[in-house]
């Protein structure tokens, strides 16, 4: 189980920055151990749990890199074309015998190289002549159209490195060493609540003053798409006890508890108490725009994140704050999205000490750059906002307003959910 230490962080003073909540957060979870083991299929998306080293080569074998004819390079025409004979023919997936002196080798794509041949001409470069002889051109340099075995990965290097989230490439490069099995850290189990006495669940009866639970699928789908295992532990009602009994309950069978909604400073806002009554606050305010309240704390020595309510902000905080915890937990190297440069085509002000994200579109410009433009309202609670645009903004702490044409960084989606 994931261990945390509980020390209570001072809080008070200003709004903490979210490098550093996600520093202290990542400094005190401990990752999961467990390892399991599963068939290449299933790998994708799991995080390695042991360095793999390569067990042979790649290529395996010397080979042909092209369709031609394969010669001793000692033997290259230099000055001129010269007529080779030809003696033997080898493919792919087939034994070379080895090369007569003198003599060019048929050859495809793949084959073995025989002994003795080090290189080859292209198919396209060459003529054979009436004689039945192909005619090499002068120029060619030793060693050409050749893949040496291991020039791609030499056998015993660290190839995939531990805590390596899977990706289809790398399950590629263990099934080209011949391996059927890897070994993985298990899933993250995590517990998700929505918290709020406005919610119903989708499938059930809603009242005129409720609204369907959202956050709750949106935070389960992301977390899936990290490889969590989730728990879908429906929605708690604003009730510090309930809360809080909800909450303890889960604690210890999970890697990670989280919330949605009541985590501000309303009569209603709940979660901080709950966690305060049976466990540790340990921060509850962060300088992110949407989002600023985000609780983090401890019950059991399992960690807990309160997401704020708002779908936007709910779904910002995820991918910035709880997207590192997750990958801390599992063992896999902090892996900040990179934003891409792109041209503003907005205006904005803003206060300085804390990060905002702008939600937006891009398009490329006239001058073939590519262009930012801002979704036309504001509201974190716009779930339409997320839906229709490509990806965020990020504003830097630093940054007081934004002109059209001023350079800012662009997180689309598919790399802040991935
Ligand atoms: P809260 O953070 O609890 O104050 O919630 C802020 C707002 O977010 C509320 O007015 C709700 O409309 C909305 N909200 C809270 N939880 C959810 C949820 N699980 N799904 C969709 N909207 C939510
Ligand atoms: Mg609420």
């Amino acid at each position: 189980m994931a261990q945390l230490s509980d020390d209570c962080f001072a809080f008070g003073g200003p709004m903490m920055s979210v490098d550093e909540a996600v520093a202290i957060i990542a400094a005190r979870v401990a990752a999961v151990r467990d390892i399991e083991t599963v068939a290449l299929d299933q790998a994708d998306g799991r995080i390695l749990a042991r360095d793999l080293a390569a067990p042979l080569p790649l290529p395996p074998f010397t080979n042909s890199a092209v369709d031609g004819y394969a010669v001793r390079g000692g033997e290259l025409p230099r000055e001129q074309a010269r007529a080779f004979p030809l003696a033997g023919r080898v493919q792919a997936g087939s034994a070379a015998q080895p090369a007569r002196a003198g003599h060019a080798v048929r050859i495809f794509t793949g084959a073995p190289m025989p002994e003795g041949t080090d290189t080859v001409f292209m198919q396209e470069d060459v003529r054979i002549d009436e004689a039945g002889r192909v005619v090499l051109p002068p120029g060619l340099k030793p060693g050409a159209n050749v893949r040496p075995a291991g020039e791609d990965i030499p056998q015993g290097h660290v190839a995939l490195k531990a805590g390596q989230r899977l990706r289809p490439q790398d399950v590629a490069l263990a099934a080209a060493f011949g391996l059927t099995r890897l070994e993985v850290v298990r899933p993250l189990r995590v517990a998700v609540f929505s918290t709020g006495d406005e919610l119903a669940s989708p499938g059930e009866p809603r009242a005129a003053a409720q609204l369907f639970d959202s956050n709750r699928f949106m935070l389960m789908a992301m977390l899936k798409r990290l490889g969590c295992a989730v728990s879908d532990l429906g929605i708690l009602r604003d009730e510090r006890i309930s809360l809080a009994n909800g909450l303890k309950q889960v604690a210890a069978g999970h890697d990670l508890l989280l919330t949605t909604g009541g985590v501000s400073t309303g009569e209603e806002d709940h979660v901080k108490a709950a966690v305060e009554s049976v466990g540790k606050l340990v921060l509850w305010r962060m300088a992110i725009k949407p989002g600023r309240p985000v609780a983090m704390g401890i019950i059991d020595g399992t960690p807990l994140i309160g997401l704020p309510g708002n779908p936007v902000a709910s779904f910002v905080t995820f991918v910035h704050v709880v997207r590192p915890t997750v990958l801390a937990l599992m063992g896999a190297p902090a892996a900040p999205p990179v934003p891409m440069p792109v041209r503003a085509a907005f205006t904005y002000k803003k206060k300085i000490g804390r990060r905002e994200y702008v939600r937006g579109f891009l398009r490329t410009g006239e001058d073939g750059t590519l262009q930012a433009i801002k979704f036309p309202r504001e509201g974190a609670g716009l779930l339409s906002s997320l839906v229709e645009t490509d990806g965020l903004v990020e504003l830097g702490e630093t940054v007081t307003k934004v002109e059209p044409g001023d350079v800012v960084g662009f997180l689309g989606y598919a790399d802040l959910i991935g």
